[in-house]
């Protein structure tokens, strides 16, 4: 597995104080490594019937376009409230403080499609929980899950339920 930590600038109190962000920037300017991370991602769904690369906003569009090109799969955004043109179906979800909710155009995915998830950082797991009640919402089947960076701390893992693999390439 390639190792793509040197790519990843941690950068500190941004966008609050006491947070750590983890900007994926670096690796998507390098074309070989982004393309390497691509390969990676979609290694463990080969074959699996992907129908569907759902990307959560924002930079799980990113990952989740390319991904969906690799596997042959449609690709569908997942996006923050107010952004897609009616229909749209809806999934709230709590924050640390407060709520926020994720999108989906209604219709997106067919039902029984074979879905899978795609973002950039796994952190406290809300908004992976909420982006798979969606597509369970939207009737799909949801295959897994798959992002770049898990911050086991926070885990964000546990919140993830009903047993569908969810992969992380990083974990730091
Ligand atoms: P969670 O709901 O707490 O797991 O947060 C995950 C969502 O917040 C993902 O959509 C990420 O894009 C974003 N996020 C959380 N922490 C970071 C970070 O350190 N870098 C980039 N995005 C982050």
């Amino acid at each position: 597995m390639q190792d793509f930590t040197a790519l990843i600038r941690a950068v500190a109190d941004f966008p609050t104080p006491g947070v750590m962000f983890r900007d994926v920037t670096p690796l998507l300017a390098d074309a070989g490594a982004f393309a390497r991370c691509i390969d990676a991602l979609a290694e463990p769904w080969q074959g699996r019937g992907v129908q569907a690369v759902c990307g959560i906003e924002a930079r799980g569009f990113i990952f989740g376009a390319a991904l969906a090109q690799k596997l042959h799969a449609g690709f569908v955004p997942l996006r923050k409230p107010g952004k897609l043109p009616p229909p749209v179906v809806t999934v709230d979800y709590q924050l640390e403080y407060g709520s926020d909710r994720l999108q989906a155009q209604a219709g997106a995915i067919g039902p029984g499609e074979r879905a899978l998830l795609v973002d950039d950082v796994l952190a406290t797991g809300g908004t992976l929980a909420a982006a798979a009640a969606l597509v369970g919402k939207l009737g799909a089947e949801l295959l897994g899950a798959s992002v770049v960076i898990e911050l086991p701390a926070l885990q964000g893992r546990v919140r993830w339920q009903g047993g569908a693999p969810l992969y992380s390439l990083l974990r730091c």
